[in-house]
C-alpha cells in the first residue's frame, strides 16, 4: 500500500466510511465476466473473535487475493469483497466458498449503499442440511443492480489454519463448479487404496511388520487427503467437530513412518544411535497424538513445526544410515526428498508464507503419494534381498548336507535324517531296511586308470543308486567307495530285491576310461532290517556293515543279509 493509500485509509477510517475505503479493492463485474476466481479482496483479523458486522465494517482492512492462507494466527477473520456492476442490467451472481468444510462457521453479510440488506450464517457443526451448504461448499446467491456496488463481508471462523478461498460465478458457471468432481484427489486416494490392498497381500506372504506400518501410514495419509481436500465432506456430507477430529491422521502419519523406518532398517539391531533418535521423535509424536484425542485443534497448532522437525530428523537419520552403507536407505532418501519438498511447499502455504498454487495447496497429497510409491519399491527390494539371503542359506544347507563329488547325502545328514525316518517308521509300525554297499577292488581301479577315472566310477555308481532307489529312500556316501541306503517301508524281501537290482545294474554298467578302455566294476552289499522295538540307526548300519563284510569274504559282487539285532 502506498503512503498516499495509507493516508487515505486513515482519513476514511477517521471519517468512518469503510465502504468508501473499500473502493480500492472494488472489482468490476462487466457483463461478459461470468467467473471470478482470482481477484483482490481485503481481510481483517479479529483477535477478540467477538466483533459483529457493525463493528467490523469500521475497521481497517488489509488487501489480499481471493485465495489466501493466513496461518494459525487468524482463527476469526473477516473478508470483504466489493463488486461493482458497470452494466445496465441487474446481475445475479453466486459467492462460492469451496473450502468451507474445514471451518467451524461462516457468515455472509451483504451490504449496499452502507446498508445491510441480507445475511446468512452457517455453523458447519450442524450444517448437513443447511440450504447454503452443498457438499461442504458454501454457496451464497446475491444480486447487484445496474451501476451499483455490493459489498460482501464474510466472517470465517477456522479451527486452526485460516485457509480461505472465494469465487464468484454466474448462474450456469456456479452449477458447473458444483458438479465438477475432484478427479485428481480421487485418483490419489484410489492409488493409495490400491497400495494398501497390495501391501496387505504382501503381509500375508511375508509376515513382516513393516508392511503393517506401511499400510497404516498409507491409511492415515488417505484419511487426511480425503479430509483436507473435501472428499469426506462431499462424499458423506459431514463437517464440523465430528469430522475435524480425523485430523489426528496428520499426526498418525509420521508415527507410522517412524515405525516403518525402524522396522525396515532394523535400527534396533544395527543402528543404536539412530534408533534412539527415532524413539525420541516417536515419543513426541505419540504425546501430540494423545493430546489431540482431547483437543485436536490445539494439538494441530504446532503441527507444521512438528512436521518440519520430523523432516529434519528423518532426513538426518537416513543420511546417517546412508553413510553407514545401508543398501535400502538411498531409495528411502529419494522418496523422502519428494515428501520433504512438496510438504515444505505445503507447510509454507499453510503458514501463509508463499502464494497459493495448485502444487502448494496439494503439496501434502502429492508428497505422500510420491513417497508412498517409493516406499512400495523399497518393500519389494527388501523382499528380494531377503529372498536372496534365503536361497543362499538354502544353498549352504544343501552344501553342508551333501558330498560334492557324487552329490549324494553325506554321513552326517544321513544319520540325522535317517534317525527321524526310523522314528516315523516305528510310530507307524512299518518296516525299514538298511543296505551298505562297497565297490569291489576299487583300489585297483585307481591304481590302473588313475584317480580321475576312479572319481568318474564313483559318480557313475552314485547315479545308478539314484536311478534304482525309490523317491523316499535315503542314499548317502559314507566315505571313500562306501555307500548306505535307507529304505523306509521296505521289509527284508523288498530290500533284497532292491539290493539285487543295484548289484546287477552296476555289474552291467560299462564306463569308458581314457582312450576308450572299457571299465567295469562290481559292488558287494550287506542288508538288514531295523529292529522294530528300540534299535538305533547306528546299530542297524553296523549290522549291515557286518553283512557287507560277509559278502566281501564270500566272494564279492553279492548281497548278504544279517538278521535282527544281534542276529
Ligand atoms: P575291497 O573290494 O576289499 O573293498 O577292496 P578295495 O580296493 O575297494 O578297498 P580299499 O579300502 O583297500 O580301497 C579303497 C580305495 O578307494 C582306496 C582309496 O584310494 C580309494 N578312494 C577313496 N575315496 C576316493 C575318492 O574320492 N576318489 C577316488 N578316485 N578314490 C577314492
Ligand atoms: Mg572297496
Ligand atoms: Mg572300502
Amino acid at each position: 500500500m502506498t503512503a498516499w493509500g495509507t493516508f487515505f485509509c486513515f482519513l476514511l477510517l477517521w471519517v468512518g466510511s469503510p465502504s468508501a475505503h473499500a473502493l480500492q479493492a472494488v472489482v468490476d463485474v462487466k457483463p461478459q465476466i461470468v467467473e471470478l476466481t482470482d481477484f483482490p479482496i481485503e481481510y481483517f483479523i479479529d483477535p477478540s473473535q467477538s466483533l459483529d458486522y457493525e463493528a467490523v465494517r469500521r475497521q481497517s482492512f488489509e488487501t489480499t487475493t481471493s485465495t489466501t492462507s493466513l496461518g494459525t494466527q487468524a482463527p476469526v477473520t473477516w473478508y470483504r469483497v466489493a463488486l461493482h456492476n458497470p452494466g445496465t442490467a441487474v446481475r445475479r451472481l453466486f459467492l462460492h466458498l469451496p473450502k468451507a468444510y474445514h471451518v467451524r462457521s461462516v457468515s455472509v453479510f451483504e451490504e449496499r449503499n452502507g446498508k445491510l440488506i441480507d445475511q446468512a450464517s452457517v455453523n458447519l457443526d450442524e450444517a448437513s442440511d443447511h440450504p447454503l451448504i452443498y457438499q461442504g461448499k458454501v454457496v451464497y446467491p446475491f444480486t447487484i443492480p445496474a451501476e451499483e456496488t455490493t459489498f460482501l463481508y464474510v466472517r470465517s471462523n477456522a479451527y486452526t489454519h485460516q485457509w480461505f478461498s472465494l469465487k464468484i460465478y454466474g448462474d450456469e458457471q456456479s452449477r458447473r463448479a458444483l458438479a465438477g468432481g475432484q478427479l485428481d484427489i480421487a485418483l490419489l486416494v484410489g492409488m493409495m487404496l490400491a497400495l494398501v490392498f497390495y501391501n496387505g497381500l504382501l503381509y500375508f506372504a511375508t509376515s513382516k511388520k513393516e508392511n503393517i506400518f506401511y499400510s497404516l501410514y498409507l491409511i492415515s495419509g488417505l484419511v487426511w487427503i480425503a479430509l483436507s481436500y473435501g472428499l469426506i465432506a462431499s462424499a458423506f456430507n459431514a463437517y464440523g467437530d465430528a469430522v475435524f477430529v480425523l485430523n489426528l491422521s496428520l499426526i498418525a502419519m509420521p508415527i507410522f513412518l517412524t515405525l516403518f523406518m525402524m522396522a525396515i532398517f532394523e535400527t534396533r539391531k544395527f543402528y543404536r544411535t539412530e534408533h534412539r533418535v527415532l524413539q525420541g521423535m516417536l515419543a513426541l509424536l505419540v504425546a501430540t497424538f494423545l493430546y489431540g484425542l482431547f483437543d485436536i485443534a490445539a494439538a494441530l497448532k504446532p503441527a507444521s513445526s512438528l512436521a518440519a522437525l520430523m523432516m529434519v530428523v528423518t532426513l538426518s537419520v537416513s543420511i546417517s544410515l546412508f553413510r553407514k552403507g545401508n543398501p535400502l536407505v538411498k531409495f528411502f532418501l529419494v522418496g523422502h526428498t519428494f515428501f520433504v519438498i512438496f510438504n515444505g511447499l505445503a507447510v509454507a502455504y499453510y503458514k501463509g508464507l508463499v502464494e497459493p498454487s495448485y502444487i502448494n495447496s496439494h503439496g501434502v497429497g502429492i508428497g505422500i503419494v510420491l513417497e508412498a510409491l517409493t516406499l512400495a519399491f523399497i518393500i519389494s527390494y527388501r523382499i528380494k534381498v531377503l529372498e536372496d539371503i534365503r536361497s543362499r542359506q538354502g544353498e549352504l544347507k544343501r552344501q553342508a548336507a551333501t558330498d560334492p563329488l557324487t552329490r549324494l547325502y553325506n554321513r552326517r545328514h544321513f544319520m540325522v535324517e535317517g534317525e527321524y525316518m526310523v522314528e516315523q517308521a516305528r510310530a507307524a509300525g512299518r518296516p525299514l531296511s538298511v543296505i551298505a554297499v562297497d565297490i569291489d577292488h576299487f583300489k585297483a581301479v585307481n591304481d590302473t586308470h588313475g584317480h580321475g577315472v576312479g572319481d568318474r566310477v564313483l559318480t557313475n555308481v552314485a547315479d545308478i543308486f539314484r536311478q534304482f532307489s525309490r523317491d523316499q529312500d535315503l542314499v548317502a556316501r559314507f566315505g571313500g567307495e562306501e555307500f548306505v541306503v535307507l529304505l523306509p517301508g521296505a521289509d527284508h524281501a523288498e530290500a533284497y530285491g532292491c539290493a539285487e537290482r543295484i548289484r546287477k545294474a552296476v555289474e552291467a554298467h560299462t564306463l569308458e576310461g581314457d582312450g576308450g578302455v572299457p571299465i567295469r566294476v562290481t559292488v558287494s552289499l550287506g542288508l538288514t532290517e531295523v529292529n522294530g522295538v528300540a534299535e538305533s540307526l547306528e546299530n542297524a548300519v553296523h549290522r549291515a556293515d557286518k553283512a557287507l563284510y560277509e559278502a566281501k569274504t564270500s566272494g564279492r559282487n553279492r548281497v548278504c543279509f544279517s538278521g535282527g539285532a544281534g542276529g
